[in-house]
Order: structure tokens, then sequence, then C-alpha cells
């Protein structure tokens, strides 16, 4: 029997499901507390799952989700082909995969509830409670994972100083539009370094399709975003790709206003210092979030949640929690900072662009099988005991 009988999760997004399910697996009970008050059905844009994070998924009893997406093309800005990275990847909308975990984890029996935004915590020797916006205060559990996104709330009561998220100098844009009026891409997305922004796009069979736009962008909270109104993006990003040869305008003229999904602000953690205290432990973004240009965020959320359950399986929190951050942390912060180095590719000024276009031949030739298997082979031995430090 599991050490732990009973656990907290605080976030309702991808890795607290995925965390309340890997723990019923490992034999403990989760109750999941979300702070909005509704399910997240229909918000969002696109992410994609790689073939470690499919392999983390699998463990909890998620099947397939999404469309196959088996090579990134890599273009310049005129339109030639530097390399095609062929990679299984999925490709989805985080709505569809939140609304499977979701079903996932309350037809096995886990506790949503909705509306409970947590504020504080309260911790004794016998456990932990969870204190709620509303005054509000949880069952008592054994433990309390952090599964609280970018912005934690749980980050900032284990460590007050903790960092902040770092902007990338980049803003994340993107749509799924019926009839692209493009030939179909197959199972390949195609990616541009644009002279000023980066763009990528797929097309499906039916004739839809979805894009997405990396803008480089000063300092910019979700506030300016949200107080931008959509015209005025496209048309932005219209400039942004004129004179590229990309399809981007063909798809950004394709895009009502209504339809565009910004996701605002591309930051990362480059290095959360403390990812643990006493009864409380962080897992997914609250710990680790790397930008979207890691294409790893989601599947970084379901191995760190699936290593924390084989943990707190076989071994007392306190050691558990240890054990936990021994086994991700590396891996973790190697994703952000890969992802980190192709944001300033991206948010490249004029000389760092022709600097980049010289040399991405040469990159394109090192992202071989061999040398991403550290990142993408990945899998997690579920039946393994997990052993103290
Ligand atoms: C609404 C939304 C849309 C997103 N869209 C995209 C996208 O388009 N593309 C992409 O690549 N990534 C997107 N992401 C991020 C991506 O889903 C995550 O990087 C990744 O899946 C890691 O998941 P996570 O569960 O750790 O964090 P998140 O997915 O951010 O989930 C965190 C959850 O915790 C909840 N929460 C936060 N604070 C509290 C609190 N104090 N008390 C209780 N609950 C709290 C949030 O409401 C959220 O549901 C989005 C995240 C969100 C929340």
């Amino acid at each position: 029997m599991a050490p732990t009988r009973t656990a907290i999760v605080v976030g309702g997004g991808i890795a607290g499901p995925v965390a309340a399910l890997a723990l019923r697996r490992a034999g403990i009970e989760a109750t999941v507390h979300e702070a909005h008050d509704g399910t997240a059905d229909g918000v969002g844009g696109a992410l994609s799952i790689a073939p470690n994070g499919r392999a983390a998924l699998d463990l909890v009893g998620l099947d397939r989700v999404g469309e196959p997406m088996n090579a990134i093309v890599l273009q310049n800005h005129r339109g030639r082909t530097v390399t095609e990275i062929r990679q299984p990847m999925q490709f989805t909308w985080r709505a569809d995969l939140y609304r499977r975990l979701y079903d996932l984890a309350v037809g096995a029996g886990v506790r949503v509830h909705h509306g409970q935004r947590l504020v504080d915590v309260s911790e004794s020797a016998t456990g932990v409670r969870a204190v709620f916006a509303d005054g509000s205060v949880s069952e008592e559990a054994d433990v309390l994972v952090g599964a609280d996104g970018i912005r934690s709330t749980v980050r900032r009561l284990i460590d007050p100083a903790a960092p902040e998220p770092r902007y990338s100098g980049l803003l994340g844009f993107g749509a799924r539009v019926e009839g692209v009026g493009l030939p179909p891409t197959g199972d390949r997305m195609y990616m541009a370094f644009g002279r000023r922004a980066f763009f990528g796009y797929q097309s499906f069979a039916d004739g839809s399709g979805v894009w997405f736009a990396n803008l480089p962008h000063p300092y910019a909270g979700w506030d300016e975003v949200r107080k931008t109104p959509n015209e005025e993006w496209l048309h932005r990003l219209a400039g942004a790709f004129s004179g590229d040869a990309v399809p981007a305008l063909e798809l950004l003229r394709r895009t009502a206003p209504a339809d565009l999904v910004s996701s605002g602000p591309m930051e990362d953690l480059p290095h959360v210092p403390q990812w643990h205290r006493g009864r409380m432990v962080l897992v997914g973004d609250s710990a680790h979030a790397t930008s979207p240009s890691s294409g790893q965020g989601a599947s970084l959320a379901a191995e760190s949640a699936v290593e924390l359950a084989r943990a707190l399986r076989d071994l007392p929190y306190r050691q558990a929690f240890a054990a936990y951050e021994r086994a991700r942390r590396a891996r973790v912060e190697r994703v952000i900072a890969e992802a980190h180095r192709t944001n300033s590719g991206k948010a490249a000024g004029p000389v760092g662009r022709l600097v980049r276009d010289a040399l991405l031949p040469l990159f394109a030739r090192m992202a071989t099988p061999a040398r991403t298997a550290w990142k993408f082979d990945h899998r997690i031995d579920w039946e393994a005991r997990v052993l103290a430090a």
C-alpha cells in the first residue's frame, strides 16, 4: 500500500487531471480543485503531443488524441525548404486534450470541484488543507499537488521568492480556418522563419487548416493583448509577413477576427529553485513552464505528473518529492533552455537574422534522431520501484 493515501490537486488544466489519474493508479485518492467556475471547453489554441508525452498519457489510460503530425518542414522567408524533420507527433487543440482528460478523470471517480481558487494552505502534523478565495477550506489530505500553471499560487506558498515567468519577446497567435484554399499538407506541419515573424501551418484533407504565428513584440502583458482588437492584431500580423514567400497572408485573410486565438506573451520558467516544501509539491507548468516553441509543455506536464505519482506510490512523501525532483529537474530544464534558444532565433534583429539564416541548415542537419532521442524517446517505467536517495 502507498505510504500516502490522499492528495489535494490544485488546478484542473492538463497536469492536474493527469496527476489525479496517475495517483489513483498508485493507490492514492486525489481530489481536483479548479479555480474556474466551469470547464475549459473551447478555450486555448493548438498544442502538440510528443512521443514522450504520448507514452506518459498512455500510462493513465488516454489513447490517441488529435491528428498525426509526422514531420516538420522548415522553410526560410523565400519559401525554400531548409530541412524536413521527421518526428511522429500528435497535433491537438488544448480544449480537446483537456476534455478527454477531464472525462477520463471523472469517469475514474476523481472528484473535480470548480470555482475553488486556492489562496493559502494550512499544514499540520497530520496533513494539509487548501484554503480557497471564498473562505472555504478543503478536507485534510496527506499531500497537496500544485498543478496550477505558470502563475502558480502554490509556487509562491512554497517559496515567496520564487521567480516570475520570463517573457520571450514574442506574442503567440493562431486560428483554425475552415476552407484554407491550400493543398493538403498531409501529416506535415510547415514552419517558416519569416523576415519579421515566425509562421506555421498545416492544411487537412477536408479543406480546413490551422496556423500559428510568433510575433516579436516589446514586453506586453495580457492586458495589452486583450485591449488590442483582433482586427488590429490580424493587421499587424499581415504587415509582419508581407513580402515573405509563405502562405501567411492567405491564411490571415481567411481568418475571421472572432476566430483569432491569442495565446498571449510566450513565457517560460527557466529555473524554479524550490519544487516542494513540507507537504506541498509542484507539477507541470507551475514547476517547469517551457515556451510553446518547445512543443513539449503538455508532454512534460504529463511526464512529471506520472513520475510524481510513482514516487508517492513507493516512498513517504518527503523522500518521494526529493526522488521526483531528482528524476525530473535536469530533463525539463534542458528542454526549457533549448526552447529559449529557438525563441532567440524567432525574435532576432536584422543582424541576428542573417546569422540565423546562415546557420539554419547546420542546425537542421544536427536534429537527427540520435541527437533528439534524449527528448523524444524518454519512457517512464511505471512498474520499476522508486528508490530513496
Ligand atoms: C486556458 C488555457 C489555455 C492554454 N492554451 C494553450 C495553447 O493554446 N497552446 C499551448 O501550447 N499551451 C496552452 N496552454 C498551456 C498548456 O496547456 C500548458 O503549458 C501545459 O499543458 C501544462 O499544463 P498545466 O496543467 O501545468 O498548466 P495549465 O494548463 O495552465 O493549467 C493550470 C490550471 O490551474 C488552474 N489554476 C490556476 N491557479 C489556480 C488556483 N489558485 N487555484 C485553483 N486552480 C488554479 C487554472 O485555471 C488552470 O486550469 C493553455 C493553458 C490554459 C490555462
